[in-house]
């Protein structure tokens, strides 16, 4: 899977990209994250990637030169699945939107800034659009960071143990029980019996209670499969 980021500041993604999961993941070859600065597609002497709102007002907007001109050089050299854009009135985020997204092949995603985009790349470039939450942020960068993450975690030789995204929360409707590690016995705060019982069965069934019990507590509208 490859994910090609556009965005006017990428140092601000490097460091996200170069550590822990998903810097392993780029070595290990099962995912090509490119972070494209749009700076580099501006005609502009002065690279500059924004300009006044037509009618006035305050803020400026990205201009869509640049970013046709960086979106067009990639689509020429390969097909993309999708060119996602984050925007805080897209689609929300959520598990079985990451989930359909990690099984495409090649991805671009924008990152906007200021105002936002010209609204013609929406209406012309831009196959989709995401939102990670009812709230503005500044730029795009830590939205598209938190979508590339979502995405390639699910990819599959991402995580050591292969089966732990599928009990994270949300894969099967419902949120991850406690889980809980040495020591026991901390503080007199204990560990339940039945995770040290060796019982496979009946931990089995200890955590999916957990799981339920918290769901309903948690995420009372969310039932099993609930947006697939
Ligand atoms: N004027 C716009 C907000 C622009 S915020 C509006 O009111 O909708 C600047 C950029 O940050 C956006 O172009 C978008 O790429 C990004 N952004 C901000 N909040 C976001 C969110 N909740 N989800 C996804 N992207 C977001």
């Amino acid at each position: 899977m490859r994910i090609d980021i556009l965005t006017a500041l990428p140092r601000l993604l490097d460091s996200w990209f170069n550590e822990s999961i998903l810097e392993r993941a780029q070595k290990k070859g099962l995912v090509e994250i490119k972070v494209h600065d749009l700076r580099e597609h501006s005609t502009d002497k002065h690279h500059r990637l924004d300009d006044y709102a037509f009618g006035g007002g305050a803020g400026m907007v990205m201009m869509i030169e640049p970013i046709h001109r960086c979106i067009s050089l990639l689509k020429a050299e390969r097909a993309y699945d999708e060119v996602i854009y984050m925007s805080p009135d897209g689609q929300l985020l959520d598990q079985p939107l990451a989930n359909r997204l990690s099984t495409h092949r090649n991805l671009i995603i924008l990152c906007g800034h200021y105002k936002g985009v010209d609204e013609r790349v929406r209406e012309h470039l831009i196959t989709r659009e995401i939102s990670i939450g009812n709230y503005v942020l500044s730029g795009g960068e830590i939205p598209a960071a938190v979508l590339t993450d979502a995405i390639i975690r699910l990819v599959p030789g991402v995580l050591n143990d292969e089966t732990s995204a599928l009990s994270d929360s949300f894969q099967d409707g419902l949120v991850a029980p406690p889980v809980y590690t040495r020591p026991a016995d901390y503080n007199g705060w204990l560990v339940p019996d039945v995770l040290l019982s060796g019982h496979e069965a009946k931990i089995h069934t200890w955590r999916y209670e957990r799981s339920v019990e918290r769901t309903k507590a948690r995420r009372p509208g969310m039932v099993e499969g609930e947006g697939e």
